[in-house]
């Protein structure tokens, strides 16, 4: 069980969720960072008196900076400040809940510190998978998932002693907001649309990333990585209610499933209390009322970004990165109204056929595919 934290990304809503549950359950917060909040940042260094607090630039520093004075706590910016919360000395735990890609190097930080990880960053895995698992082994730490579906996995494979038993992970999407419509249907939906989750509140890349099934594309490479099982073997099935959190199969066709009500709370605090369980301050589930559970085969003619991810998989090298550094710029340009919706899954499906793809073992092919993939975003919309 988790002592004493580091959160990167202490603001958003993972992260805001995860200081609940430490302030329940006595956890020490070490650090916290931030991009642009930082009035909430303030707040939060007063109520958890971190030793260091982390803002998104200089400028934003040197404002928290003055407003905390009285305080004890240390003000740091930018990467640097992100690679300091990642090692910092009293932390056993760093929760990556920051957005994007900028999670990489910091996590790979923090586990070069032997600190566990709780993952809450899904691009870092989809770009460094290969690097950050066997960085892990390397480092005898762990890597505990929080996204709500590689939780379930993680929970339904607590009984599972040998892996030739697995058969198959199948991850549930909520199928989002656009559910049932045809790929002609969504060429003209509005930021505002994609931005309206029926089950889930998020920041907005990620829902954004639901709406397009990115989402539930970028959490089949995660999945690859974090319980080393092949692409052939993760199956994903539209599941409306999101009270199924994800399911394994084992090879005498007996599937496990791990339920409750659609609250990040859960896999947040299992991450941080494995292998224990406490009581969580979330919803009963009253499968009674839940009336009927339903389940659908996923459209990936209208949804492409997710057969594009399986593809990039299968592909393997730098495809991932660049499928998922395509969709990171596509999505802001989404929110800044440059393209239109169905622009994002064109953009994701071509990025491979125009990049090259290289290989993935070092960070530094890493990072240069992920400019290659943004910079060819950029491009997309001035054809
Ligand atoms: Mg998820």
């Amino acid at each position: 069980m988790t002592e004493c934290v580091s959160i990167l990304g202490s603001t958003g809503s993972i992260g805001t969720q995860a200081l609940e549950v430490c302030s329940k359950l006595n956890i020490r917060v070490a650090a916290i960072t931030a991009n642009r909040s930082i009035d909430l940042l303030e707040e939060q260094i007063r109520r958890f008196k971190p030793r260091l607090a982390v803002a998104g630039t200089k400028e934003y520093a040197d404002k928290l900076r003055a407003a905390v004075k009285d305080t004890d706590t240390i003000i740091s910016y930018g990467m640097d400040g992100l690679m300091e919360a990642a090692v910092i000395k009293e932390a056993d735990t760093v929760l990556t809940s920051v957005v994007g890609m900028i999670g990489l190097r910091p996590t790979l930080a923090a586990i070069s510190a032997r600190k566990n990880i709780a993952l809450a960053n899904k691009e870092t895995l989809v770009a460094g998978g290969d690097l950050v698992m066997s960085s892990a082994a390397e480092s005898g730490v762990r890597i505990y998932p929080v996204d709500s579906e590689h939780s379930a996995i993680f929970q339904c494979l607590q009984g599972c002693h040998d892996k030739k038993m697995l058969k198959r992970l199948i991850l549930t999407a909520s199928g989002g907001p656009f559910f049932g419509k045809t790929y002609e249907q969504l060429k003209n939906v509005t930021v505002e649309e994609a931005l309206n989750h029926p089950n889930w509140s998020m920041g907005a890349k990620i829902t954004v990333d639901s709406a397009s099934m990115m989402n539930k594309g970028l959490e089949i490479i995660e999945a690859r990585w974090l319980f080393d099982v092949s692409a052939d073997n993760i199956d994903v099935v539209v599941h409306r209610e999101s009270i199924v959190h994800s399911m394994i199969e084992y090879v005498d066709n007996s599937v496990i499933a791990q339920m409750g009500v659609p609250d990040m709370k859960i896999p947040i605090q299992y991450a941080l209390t494995y292998p224990d369980r406490t009581a969580c301050d979330v919803g009963v589930l009253d499968l009674t009322k839940a009336c009927s559970l339903s389940f659908y085969e996923p459209d990936y003619e209208t949804f492409r970004c997710l057969g594009a991810c399986k593809a990039a998989l299968k592909r393997g090298g730098t495809a991932p990165v660049l499928v998922n550094g395509a969709n990171e710029e596509a999505v802001s340009m989404f929110l800044n109204g440059k393209i239109s919706f169905t622009d994002i899954g064109e953009i994701v499906e071509t990025v491979t056929q125009n990049i090259k793809v290289d290989t993935a073992d070092t960070l530094d092919n890493i990072l240069a595919a992920d400019l290659a993939a943004r910079e060819y975003a950029k491009q997309y919309i001035k054809q």
